[in-house]
């Protein structure tokens, strides 16, 4: 499997690798077989987070015996060094490791350095001093705080959602990590399910020898598909590029891409996927979203009691309430077209 040096870390990571949020959804004895056939299948990298539920233990369960032969990043999501460190305590001791590759500060809403009230930067070089971590990297939704953590010489490696949709500005991460020598970890390659083809994203980020997809997993048919992907990488052709083309073109401008971080919401609403409802039905089989449980889910929208949560926690400055009350219009004028059609 194809391997990138993923920036100054020196690591050789393979140019497909596992991203482990979506395991937390399935049993033990699920993950090991998608993890084993994974690392068997040549996947040597796999990410994961403290905020992951199990995912850690999970990893632990399933990849301990060949620890020395792989690399694991997670990640923290703690505000004060103590927090650190109880996490990272934790971590080795789910990932049965007494090292994690590289740990990364989960979420940033800032770019931390070295010297500030916080603490939380220190904490991580302290604990790169005692050996438990190898690098430092850091994970943001917010594109200038994934800028500012690139140039600021203080991260290994940076982790940020990537793909054929993203904006000239995103992608100019790419390139600000390179000059800097910082390796690029993409996330949400699939933009939290939208992209439905694969191998569009997957040829898309294989042009860039600075980024590593990190391609989250639930199923084994999805493992399957990234395996086959990297075995016979489809190629950047003219073809490729019409078909990337249609995709930005009907999936371009604000959009909610599904990462939950607005959650909770005090009405209970599905947010991630009531705000993006109109996408779903345009770009999966709808009959799985005309049925009276999503009606149900769909008219909690009109519960929502404009307590602005999801919308001052929104990485990408979505106003959500008004994006969901649009998608709620839209959905209802689509169910009373296509209700009848459903086969009861
Ligand atoms: S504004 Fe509405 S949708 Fe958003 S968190 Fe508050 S109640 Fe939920
Ligand atoms: S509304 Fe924003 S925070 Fe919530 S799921 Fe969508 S993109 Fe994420």
């Amino acid at each position: 499997m194809k391997k990138i040096r993923l920036g100054r870390t020196d690591l050789m990571v393979t140019k497909t690798s596992f991203g482990a949020l979506p395991i937390q959804r399935v049993d033990f004895d699920y993950a090991k077989l998608l993890l084993r056939k994974a690392y068997e299948g040549g996947m040597n990298y796999f990410d994961t987070a403290r905020m992951y539920s199990d995912s850690e233990e999970k990893i632990g369960y399933s990849l301990a015996d060949v620890r020395d032969k792989i690399i694991i990043s997670t990640k923290t999501h703690a505000k004060d060094p103590k927090g650190i460190e109880d996490h990272l305590h934790t971590s080795l001791t789910n990932m049965k490791t007494d090292h994690i590759d590289i740990y990364q500060l989960h979420l940033a809403k800032q770019v931390y350095r070295p010297g500030e009230e916080d603490g939380l930067y220190d904490a991580m070089v302290k604990a790169k001093e005692q050996g438990k971590i190898g690098y430092i990297g850091l994970t943001a939704h917010s594109v200038d705080v994934a800028l500012g953590a690139a140039r600021s010489g203080l991260y290994d490696t940076v982790q940020f959602p990537l793909n054929h949709l993203s904006s000239p500005k995103d992608l100019s991460l790419i390139e600000e990590a390179k000059k800097n020598d910082v390796g690029i970890i993409a996330m949400k390659g699939l933009s939290g399910g939208l992209i439905t083809n694969a191998s569009l994203s997957f040829a898309f980020l294989r042009q860039f020898d600075n980024v590593v997809p990190i391609w989250g997993i639930q199923w084994e048919h999805e493992l399957d598909e990234f395996l086959e992907l990297e075995k016979n990488p489809p190629e950047l052709d003219e073809k490729m590029k019409a078909a990337i083309q249609k995709d930005q073109e009907e999936l371009s401008g604000e959009f909610c891409r599904s990462c939950g971080y607005c959650l909770p919401c005090p009405a209970d609403i599905d947010i991630p996927q009531a705000a993006r409802m109109m996408f779903l039905l345009r770009r999966m089989p709808w009959q799985v979203y005309i049925t009276p449980e999503w009606k149900a889910k769909m008219e909690k929208i009109r519960d929502c009691i404009n307590c602005g949560a999801c919308k001052s926690r929104c990485p990408y400055g979505l106003n959500t309430p008004e994006l969901l009350k649009k998608n709620l219009e839209d959905y209802e004028q689509f169910y009373a077209e296509h209700a009848h059609l459903v086969e009861k």
